[in-house]
């Protein structure tokens, strides 16, 4: 049998019924009405109707909201990232592939905050009439003022972007939205384990030495939860690097008797490392976001870890 004819046949057996009663033509509009309705949502289903037989395919625009999002959408669904895990998102540039890949997506998923808004008109010009897009960050304080959009560096915040990654998978695929908030409801303990573990491993460091210092200013959500002072020498990428940045982030260094400054894998400056050379510091690595490929920051969950790790071994 082909798909869709079979549900397609429902709506013409229900139309029999009010012909049979030929009592009303009240009832009979109501009839029409109803069944106006429920073509209706057939339509604006989408995916999730005529062609139920296709499965969700989901595209999300940066490798962590994937990771995220196939915790809750489970290991069946394709998922997929525009951005490929370690490149930086700050300086991506899009191809026709991308654009397939959104017109294929029945959900898109983005962070906002500026930090793939860039990517909007192609999401967009590319995507299925009833396709969802849903931006992660949406409804957490400071999401609109674009201040620091890396908002997962507060497990707080994923715990968020994971509800609203449910909200999208559910609106996309209302067939499965008992499965997705199951994930979701245990993906969530495991993020609230999380930020019971981290607080823990940072408890190692002396307060006088939780001071992150960064390539990029990516860890502001990290240090309003974790009690930590942040500094780096760009806001956002290599491109913004000044000589005058540099000499002040070394006097800061010199003066606060900072022992360690961490550099990002996504960016391949060798600048901090000079800078921290100069100054006699240490040089550790942290991860603004999950760098996929069998990586020790692999996924969200691995990634935090593995930063709190770091910045004890370096300053406690
Ligand atoms: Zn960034």
């Amino acid at each position: 049998m082909i798909p869709g004819i079979d549900k397609l046949s429902e709506p013409s057996e229900n139309v029999a019924v009010p012909q049979h009663s030929n009592s009303s033509s009240i009832i009979s509009a109501l009839w029409a009405l109803l069944i106006g309705a429920t073509m209706a949502a057939v339509a604006c289903g989408g995916i999730t109707t005529a062609d139920t037989q296709k499965p969700l395919q989901v595209v999300t625009t940066t490798s962590l909201l994937a990771d995220l999002t196939q915790n809750v959408a489970g290991a069946s669904t394709v998922v997929t990232a525009v951005i490929p895990p370690g490149a930086d998102v700050h300086s991506f540039q899009t191809t026709p592939n991308h654009s397939i890949a959104i017109s294929n997506a029945g959900l898109i998923v983005s962070n906002g905050g500026g930090l793939d808004d860039f990517l909007y008109p192609m999401i967009e010009n590319a995507q299925e009439d009833g396709a969802v897009h849903i931006v992660a960050s949406q409804g957490l304080a400071g999401a609109s003022t674009r201040q620091d959009p890396h908002f997962w560096q507060n497990p707080a915040n994923a715990v968020h972007y994971v509800r609203r990654i449910q909200e999208g998978l559910s609106a996309a695929d209302p067939a499965n939205a008992e499965s997705y908030r199951d994930r979701a409801d245990s993906y969530v303990q495991r993020l609230l384990d999380l930020d019971q573990e981290i607080s823990q491993i940072l408890s190692e460091v002396p307060p006088s030495r939780r001071h992150l210092v960064t390539y990029h200013d990516a860890f502001a959500h990290f240090g309003a939860r974790y009690g930590w002072r942040t500094s780096s020498l760009v806001a956002n990428d290599a491109g913004g690097v000044t000589p005058n940045a540099i000499t002040h982030l070394q006097e800061r260094v010199r003066q606060e008797g900072i022992a360690a400054v961490f550099t990002e894998p996504q960016f391949r400056s060798k600048v901090i490392e000079l800078a921290a050379r100069d100054t006699g510091v240490e040089v550790g690595t942290i991860y603004s976001d999950v760098l996929g490929g069998g990586s020790a920051a692999d996924t969200y969950l691995d990634m935090m870890r593995l930063n709190a790790r770091n910045l004890v071994e370096l300053l406690r």
